[in-house]
């Protein structure tokens, strides 16, 4: 077994076709007649263009508008005027238009690949595959196309370029492995899209793989099994017909709303890190976002992101959702969350330390930026403010005290924001469960945090290997805590969700639904998994099962009556 990236779901069994790629050779050499030259550039240009958008309108047909978008994103580099005229100056000074493309394109690969953001990396790729595509028309080589492959096909290239991929026919390409890309890559956003199982990234792939050679092509779990044995081939037959069976179930939840199996409805939201994730929320069927981590936008940079910027990302993130909810949490520094530039002061219990929202209330100029930005942007959607961390009222008190401020401000200047905006508070530490009462009278909604809660309640780091068979969402202490704070927030008429790592949890979720949980916050991809496992219980029967639960002792117990009635 060989491990690579896992970049697209699913097993794949099959034959591999190596994708060689056309030799891209030449020898620079200077022109005599660079119009001649430019002419023929330009026509070079002309006819990329032409198969670009051919390959776009085979992606449409296929994989859809969004990945076709991909393609149409070529088209625009190709036409760069920056990229068209300066090679163009090369070729008027006497290079030939391979070498002064070539030159031109490297340029841009370097700048793009030197960027920290990932998108523009990205570009890189797509610098490059552009880069191929016109050297190969200039040289006259044929281009390398899978349209042809058999049934049963799996792709062995160095790297997926989008102008190869949108050559593939679904029916026939049943897996991909490549020597390079990532998960994020363009190539691996259209094996998903497709739904080709894809393993990237395996290490010297085309020199321990050959054409020909039976595989085996794990996209979830990131392996790739080259002549599988018979035990093997059966083993894999059945994985790939379960996930087959389980992704074709999942698929008639999208769409849905989430209901019990009595028609109760609740919320099913994501967690979200960036902006750009709400264009994941959306493709995964989300109904919003229960939790926007800001932490991520102060993260790998060397300065405090500006209101300016942090306004763009909040407003952005609420413009992808179209006015679905957006719960935008202040910053939570501090703990396992390190932002070198901010200058924390080391302390010996970090975790007790000086975080989140303790270090936003003293360091208010900061704390004040983040919630003007997010105030202003709420002109744009239904975003809500959420404080991490609380572990008494006044905590709550000073920071609504601030939103109030900042609300008087932006009304004077006249700045457009959401008068009525909700304004509530992570439950993830003890104090806050046991205070839930008290806090929930002062809170519009609450989230509960099971990450750290499970951590401060068992008092216990499950970083740390000699404590973490503690550490866990069932452990009866911390279900006690869980099943208080929702009832005190119900008590109170406001909505309680969670968005820790246990909403998520197929175990746990019915003792949510009978707690009287209203939103689940979970990643996108488990979305319909979520939406699927809510739509198995009926309230009653889940009050049955958290009853029994309630009554256990050990969270040995709890694991094994709760894993019996997964459904
Ligand atoms: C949590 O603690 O459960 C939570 C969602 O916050 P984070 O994981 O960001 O600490
Ligand atoms: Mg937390």
């Amino acid at each position: 077994m060989i491990k690579g990236t896992a970049a697209s779901d699913g097993i794949g069994i099959g034959k591999i076709l190596l994708l060689e790629e056309a030799s891209l050779e030449y020898t620079p050499h200077s022109v005599e007649d660079p119009a001649a030259e430019v002419e023929r550039f330009r026509n070079a240009v002309n006819e990329l263009i032409a198969e670009t958008e051919r390959d776009a309108a085979a992606l449409r047909a296929a994989a859809g508008e969004k990945e076709a978008l991909i393609m149409e994103g070529h088209i625009s580099l190709i036409n760069d005027p920056a990229l068209k005229g300066e090679t163009e100056n090369l070729i008027t000074g006497g290079q030939c238009a391979e070498a002064a493309y070539e030159a031109m394109c490297d340029m841009f690969i370097s700048i793009f690949s030197s960027m920290e953001d990932e998108m523009m990396r990205q570009r890189a790729a797509d610098v490059r595959d552009i880069k191929s595509g016109l050297l190969r028309i200039l040289l006259g080589r044929r281009q390398v196309r899978v349209d042809d492959a058999p049934k049963g096909t799996v792709l062995l290239t160095r790297e997926l370029t989008p102008s190869v991929t949108a050559g593939i026919k679904k029916g026939n390409i049943v897996g991909i492995i490549t020597e390079t890309g990532g998960k994020t890559s363009h190539s691996a956003i259209l094996a998903r899209a497709l739904e080709i199982p894809a393993v990237l990234s395996v290490p010297n792939a085309l020199s321990v793989l050959r054409d020909g050679q039976p595989v085996i092509v794990d996209g979830t779990a990131g392996a790739v099994i080259p002549d599988p044995s018979f035990d093997e081939l059966n083993e894999y037959t059945e994985k790939r017909e379960r996930f087959l069976k389980e992704r074709a179930e999942l698929e008639r939840f999208r769409g849905k709303p989430t209901v019990g199996a009595d028609g109760a409805e609740y919320e099913l939201v994501c967690n979200i890190g960036k902006p750009d994730d709400a264009a994941k929320v959306m493709e995964f069927d989300g109904e919003g976002v229960g939790l926007f981590r800001t932490e991520f936008l102060f993260m790998d940079r060397t300065s405090v992101p500006t209101e300016e910027e942090q306004f763009e990302a909040y407003r952005k993130a609420a413009l992808i959702l179209k006015g679905k909810p957006l719960i935008i949490r202040t910053l939570d520094i501090g703990g396992d969350k390190e932002i070198p530039y901010m200058g924390l002061e080391r302390e010996d219990n970090p975790f007790m330390g000086f975080r989140a929202i303790r270090y936003c209330l003293k360091n208010r100029d900061l704390f004040k930026t983040q919630l003007r930005a997010i105030l202003r942007a709420s002109a744009f959607g239904d975003i809500r403010i959420m404080f991490p961390l609380i572990t008494c009222v006044e905590e709550l008190r000073e920071g609504r005290a601030v939103v109030e401020e900042l609300k008087k401000e932006l009304s004077i200047l006249g700045v457009p924001f959401n008068k009525d905006i909700k304004v509530g508070i992570m439950v993830e530490t003890a104090a806050a469960a046991m205070l839930a009462d008290v806090l929930a009278a002062e809170s519009d909604f609450f989230s509960i945090g099971t990450n750290d809660l499970t951590g401060y309640t068992m008092s216990c780091d499950r970083g740390n290997a000699n404590v973490a068979y503690l550490y866990s969402a069932l452990q009866p202490a911390v279900l006690r805590m869980i099943e208080r704070t929702i009832k005190c927030g119900r008590a109170a008429g406001i909505p309680v969700g969670m968005c820790g790592e246990a909403a998520a949890n197929p175990k746990l979720i019915p003792l949510l639904m009978a707690f009287g949980l209203t939103e689940f916050s979970v990643s996108a991809p488990s979305v319909l998994r979520v939406r699927k496992c809510i739509s198995r219980w009926t309230r009653d029967e889940a009050e049955r099962a958290a009853q029994k639960a309630l009554s256990m002792t050990t969270v040995k117990e709890v694991e094994e009556y709760l894993s019996g009635l997964v459904r």
